[in-house]
């Protein structure tokens, strides 16, 4: 049997579980056999009646003594006693309506069940198990991602048919590399990932699949980077950088002007630039932007600056408007909310050229927009940005110079993997007289008291933020109900006589702007919102932010919140309001009081909650993996990097045909994300 042929060719499988199996994605026996498991039980170790944990599956080793009767309970089920014991207790096993499970089971002999142990030490139950003969095959049972109607014993058994008949899937690592790393082969590796007999077997088997994918991975970006470099971007003419500075009401810091140098040295080559700039928030990341636009408009080139809200396009806009100006730079704005006739004279003007920076959301992107000479594309806070819409904006002109500026700080390890194909640039120093946020988290019986505090602020003409969460999507209503009664019980209480102003994501961009604007202009005080205003507003005088429920936010997201106070000279504050009871919300929520620093808070996220929280997949624009884990294996990821770039050293386009098939696998996992070396 061939790896590419039909899962049709396996028996049991007709029109129904075709259709199973085409949820899950599989059409061949090669997929069937990439589908691997999500876990495994391991019945290698059972536990004894009394020492198994309360909290958790488990598998427990007893024999069965006495089968009862069924009853029949009133809701027309039927339930099916079995007592077991070991030494150590005895357990009440129950069973509801399934007869063939009890029937199945001998009294006097001992079997391995699988389930939840509950009840008190005295009297132990284990409800539904799954039961394991003794001398079973496979001690380490997987659990495979399922979809509706498959059964995980139905798709182990269409899995191990299919590995009787040894279909040879092809080898995509070299060998000398696999010599050199102690790399089982790929159908060793195949079988044992589904079929281990010892926790050996299943480590390698591992590690050999997580290798496989995360180089094949680095090899794809690595064909990416290769295709950028071999074509040609505008080079921009060198200029005189003096009239921007001296236009600036401030002096750049060190890592500013360091992060500006490497920009302008890329935009006066031919190679498009692809380069990342890193810098924690309120660490003045807009300014380098507004330096490459103003170098290109100097050479008669046009910059786009895409921002990922329609207020922070605004915000941009307005802030780099008087700048332009004095600069005698044209600026422009183009988002979704304009009016057509609006936007149809911005896109005359791109065309024509009569606009030197762009700043805009994802309005730049659409259909009708050309650019007269577009060298320079921007996106801020590109997380939010997936790699196809990247991808897509460096298509209106003639392969541009591509800068990308984020605040998202990423662990190195991970940085290396996901912008493996760019250049980095950090900023980091924030400018100077800035004084730490001062963070605190108090419960919600001090809440009047922060409201005091607020008070006092607000009295000597600062302004402050309340943020309030949006949870998880089917709550969005309730959560906006939530803010909306909440920001009208503070004006009409706590804050009658100050001005009050609510702002959220469903608002239109209209409503938004003006209330941004009062806030802005310092005639709104306090300012209610959910989390639109998490990423880059920029209102220096605001120096407060109070965060309600902040256990519903990550780590790191709560430190995007915080970045939206201590942009000015005034001592800034960060109130954390949450009545959690759990420790190790507790200790997050302090690990945010004791550190400013966003690669340091980012790194502790990373190893509390898990990469899942963390960054999500869409967040990076990467395709998703079956088994390996870009964070947890930093090792495996630096050396599937170092292969990769040896490897694509000595054949740059995988040309040699003993590299086909890992050329193929690599145009497959980038076509995923919808971008394809070739
Ligand atoms: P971010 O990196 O978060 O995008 P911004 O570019 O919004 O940061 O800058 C934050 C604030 O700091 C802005 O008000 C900006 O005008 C100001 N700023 C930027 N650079 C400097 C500097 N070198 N000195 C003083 N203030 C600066
Ligand atoms: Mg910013």
């Amino acid at each position: 049997m061939q790896a590419t042929e039909s899962i049709q060719k396996l028996r049991g499988v007709g029109t129904q579980r075709i259709a199973q199996l085409e949820k899950l994605g599989i059409r061949t026996i090669g997929e069937l056999l990439l589908h691997y498991p999500r876990a495994y039980i391991d019945l290698s170790a059972p536990f004894s009646i009394s020492g198994a944990p309360y909290d958790q599956p488990c598998v427990i080793r007893a024999k069965v003594l006495r089968k009862y009767p069924p009853v029949r309970l009133h809701t027309g089920i039927s339930l099916y006693r079995v007592q077991a014991a070991d030494e150590s207790a005895s357990l009440e096993l129950t069973f509801f309506n399934t007869k063939f499970a009890v029937d199945q089971l001998d009294c006097d002999t001992a079997y391995l069940f699988y389930g939840r142990a509950e009840g008190s030490l005295l009297h132990r139950t284990m409800s539904a198990p799954q039961i394991y003969p003794l001398q079973n095959a496979h001690l380490y049972q997987p659990v495979y991602p399922l979809t509706a109607g498959l059964s995980n014993k139905v798709l182990f058994g269409l899995i191990t048919q299919a590995l009787q008949h040894k279909p040879q899937l092809p080898e995509l690592l070299p060998e000398a590399l696999r010599q050199e790393l102690l790399l089982d082969g790929i159908n060793e590796g195949i079988f044992n990932i589904h079929l281990p007999q010892n926790a050996d077997q299943l480590t390698r088997a591992r590690r050999r699949l997580m290798f496989e994918e995360l180089f094949t991975l680095a090899v794809g970006i690595g064909l990416l980077r290769t295709q950028t470099r071999n074509c040609r971007a505008l080079a921009m003419q060198p200029c005189s950088m003096q009239p921007f500075y001296a236009a600036l009401p401030f002096t750049l810091t060190g890592a500013q002007q360091r992060a500006i140098t490497e920009l302008l040295s890329d935009l006066q080559g031919t190679t498009p630039m692809n380069r990342l700039v890193q810098g924690d928030v309120g660490s003045g990341k807009t300014m380098v932007a507004a330096a490459g636009a103003y170098f290109v408009a100097q050479s008669g080139a046009q910059a786009a600056l895409m921002a990922p809200t329609e207020l922070l396009a605004r915000q941009h806009y307005e802030g780099l408007s008087s700048l332009c100006g004095s600069l005698g730079m044209r600026i422009g704005l183009l988002t979704g909310s304009m009016t057509a006739a609006q936007k149809r004279k911005v896109r005359q003007q791109l065309e024509a050229g009569e606009i030197d920076l762009c700043v805009g959301t994802h309005a730049l992107l659409s259909e009708g927009v050309s650019f007269h000479r577009l060298a320079l594309v921007i996106t801020d806070e590109q997380h939010r940005f997936g790699v196809a819409q990247r991808a897509a904006l460096q298509q209106k002109g003639e392969h541009p110079h591509t800068l990308v500026m984020s605040a998202t700080p990423i662990p190195r390890t991970l940085a290396l993997m996901v912008y493996g194909e760019l250049d980095v640039s950090v900023i980091d120093e924030l400018p100077p007289n800035r004084q730490p946020v001062k963070t605190y988290k108090i419960s919600s019986g001090k809440r009047e008291r922060a409201f005091g505090f607020i008070r006092q602020h607000l009295d000597r003409g600062l302004q402050a933020y309340i943020v309030c969460p949006l949870v998880a999507s089917g709550e969005v209503e309730t959560g906006l109900q939530a803010a909306t009664d909440y920001a009208a019980q503070l004006s009409s209480n706590d804050f009658s006589g100050y001005c009050v102003s609510l702002l959220h994501g469903k608002m239109s961009a209209s409503e938004k702007e003006r209330v941004m604007a009062g806030f802005q202009a310092g005639s709104i005080q306090l300012l209610v919102s959910t989390t639109v205003i998490e990423v880059g507003v920029d209102v220096p005088n605001a120096v407060i932010m109070m965060i309600e429920n902040a256990e519903r936010f990550g780590l790191s997201q709560l430190h995007q919140l915080r970045g939206r106070v201590g942009r000015g000279s005034e001592q800034s504050h960060c109130i954390l309001l949450s009545d959690t009871r759990s420790p190790d919300t507790l200790e997050r929520l302090m690990m945010m009081c004791r550190s400013n620093n966003g690669f340091e808070i980012a790194e502790y996220d990373l190893k509390t909650r898990g990469p899942g929280n963390f960054l999500g997949q869409q967040q990076h624009g990467l395709p998703k993996l079956r088994i390996a884990d870009l964070t947890t294996e930093p090792e495996l990821v630096a050396q599937a990097q170092a292969a990769a770039q040896t490897l694509l050293h000595e054949d740059p386009a995988l040309s040699q045909p003993a590299h086909q098939p890992l050329r193929q696998a690599c145009e497959q996992l980038m076509d995923a994300v919808g971008e394809r070396p070739n």
